[in-house]
């Protein structure tokens, strides 16, 4: 688990290493202040995250961008039932021939 945090140091979210290089990121519901390790009883308000997204820090303001990894991408298809990615993959190949 790793620390995710404003330019100030402010606790804003924890990243987990979910095998296969697959970073995902959980946003915790309040900004944690200091140094401290990321505490055992963080409250996630949010995650995994599997777009991009702008999290604001709560304490200095600061908007501190989370963008998806192809890694996850794909941990996130393959997770998926077959017919959703068939629907997917064919929407995708639609919107190319535009
Ligand atoms: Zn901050």
């Amino acid at each position: 688990m790793k620390r995710w945090q404003c330019k100030h140091g402010h606790l804003l979210g924890v990243i987990v290493e979910s095998g296969a290089g697959v970073s995902q990121l959980f946003v915790l519901r309040h900004a944690v202040d200091g140094e401290a390790e990321a505490p055992a009883e963080v409250d996630v308000m949010l995650g995994p995250v599997v777009g991009n997204m702008q999290v604001r820090c709560e304490l200095c303001g600061e908007m501190k961008p989370w963008r998806v990894s192809v890694n996850a991408l794909i941990y996130l298809v393959e997770s998926l039932d077959t017919g959703l990615v068939y629907q997917f993959w064919n929407r995708l190949l639609e919107r190319a021939k535009k």
